[in-house]
């Protein structure tokens, strides 16, 4: 069987049960895509996750930019500065914290003078009490940022990394010991890294900006508790900005397990539950940009929060209400984590290269898209066919060209149907609604889709299945 063959099985059955509408369009598979999707063996699924997206030509000549050498020079510098403790040296321009933030912003600027003053390079600083710390006491906890505003400066892609380090795994003085040597090269130099090469990817190649802002921010002291994320999340919270995604690459660098097992061609993505949220969309949008963009290089969507346990810089924006992404490297090795041993040696620079291809289709697709409808509802008419037929309407976007509304059935990991709706604001759906899930996106003048929105899963939409008894 290829993977071709679902959706059409899916299809016919969809139709077999179709109420109406023969006016509709139905897309099965992208169309000006070339080639054969490459679907894993191993992430289990036989259906196509691009399901309508279009391969933008820009992001492929950006994907080329992407350089492992500077993301290992980068990591070389962070890796120097002995440890990046939140409670180190900030006064040392060689050791501690604080020389690590001056040398990121300084490249972060060098970055921005060579696409003409492009990006706006910031300090995002806080007091912040550490409730982890034995004696409660207060930290300097510093964002680095580099913003690069887009036509829509209140819509904000956020991609971030932590650029803090620790020794945590070592008694007694755990995540505030101060001093002891925490190279912290994959967790996360790996992802500040990746984050420091996308701002010049990107930059270089929009210095204009995209439709939305876009937040190139390495966040401070997640090894204390998501700090730094949890602040800037709330700051744009109170500022009013509607964030896109709030996406962080932490630990995305290390291809080899404890046991010696190797995987250098594939990256985890963790999608936080249900299964209709805004996060679990995000995670469906990145893993079908995964198989578009980079089809040696396997996105294996999680569906769940983060690794059991264990937390990331994604989460203060999920909890703001926000979609949230966490890029995680495939096998994670537990024994060079926030200890001395996690070190240069063991950093794959060609994989987080790949990782940092993935962000930066994700980080362009996002930001060059309309938003995502506010609300979408799904409303069972009754009169007119006993209660077979549904029909969905949904909010006006800024910027969509035209809306597509996407179905599946409740099981299915991934959109099945794409189908065309026009400038119209409301569609007839041509399936019983109560089998599966119904969802609009919005598509820009230039091919880019939003994330989807679920019928029944926005904030003031109504949930079909709550309806009636
Ligand atoms: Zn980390």
């Amino acid at each position: 069987m290829t993977h071709r063959t679902a959706p059409l099985v899916l299809a016919a059955i969809l139709l077999a049960a179709a109420c109406t509408t023969s006016s509709t369009t139905r897309v099965d598979i992208a169309p000006s895509t070339s080639g054969l999707a490459i679907i894993p063996a191993s992430s289990g699924w036989l259906g196509d996750p691009r399901i309508g997206l279009l391969r933008d030509a820009s992001i492929m000549a950006a994907l080329s930019d992407v350089s492992p050498a500077r993301i290992r020079a980068t990591d070389s510098a962070l890796v120097s500065f002995g440890t990046r403790n939140t409670f180190s040296d900030t006064m040392s321009s060689t050791r501690g914290i604080g020389a690590a933030r001056r040398w990121l912003y300084a490249q972060l600027q060098q970055t921005s003078r060579d696409c003409g003053g492009c990006l706006r390079v910031e300090y995002d600083a806080a007091v912040i009490q550490v409730a982890r710390h034995p004696q409660r006491a207060s930290a300097n906890v510093v964002n680095v940022l580099a913003i690069l505003p887009g036509r829509d400066t209140n819509r904000v892609v956020v991609m971030g990394g932590h650029y803090d380090s620790c020794v945590c795994s070592v008694p007694p003085n755990g995540g505030v010991d101060s001093t002891s040597v925490a190279p912290g090269a994959d967790d996360d130099g790996s992802g500040t890294s990746a984050v420091v090469e996308l701002a010049r990817v990107i930059s270089k190649r929009y210095p204009k900006g995209l439709a939305a802002t876009v937040i190139f921010v390495l966040h401070s002291s997640e090894e204390q508790g998501l700090l730094g994320a949890t602040h800037l999340a709330q700051r744009l919270k109170a500022e009013g900005k509607q964030v896109v995604a709030g996406m962080t690459d932490d630990i995305v660098g290390n291809v080899v397990a404890e046991d010696g097992a190797v995987d250098s061609t594939s990256v985890r993505i963790f999608a936080q539950d249900p299964d209709t949220s805004a996060s679990r969309e995000l995670g469906r949008y990145v893993w079908g940009l995964g198989v578009m963009y980079l089809p040696a290089f396997e996105v294996i969507p999680v569906f769940r929060l983060d690794r059991i346990g264990r937390g990331g810089d994604h989460t203060p924006y999920i909890l703001a209400g926000w979609p949230g992404l966490r890029f995680t490297e495939r096998l994670e090795n537990y024994k060079r984590q926030h200890l001395p041993t996690d070190d240069l040696s063991h950093v794959n620079f060609g994989y987080v290269a790949q990782v940092a291809r993935l962000n930066t289709a994700t980080v362009v697709s996002l930001a060059s898209a309309p938003g995502a409808p506010d609300t979408v509802i799904a409303r069972r008419e009754n009169a007119a066919s006993g209660g077979q037929a549904w029909s969905l309407r949904w909010s006006r976007v800024p910027g969509a060209a035209h809306y597509e509304i996407l179905t599946r059935r409740t099981t299915s990991p991934s959109w099945e149907r794409v189908i065309s709706a026009g400038t119209s604001l409301t569609r007839q759906l041509d399936f019983q609604l109560d089998d599966g899930w119904a969802a609009v996106r919005a598509v820009g003048a230039d091919g880019h889709r939003s994330l989807a929105r679920t019928a029944g899963a926005g904030t003031r939409a109504v949930d079909p299945t709550s309806m009636r008894p």
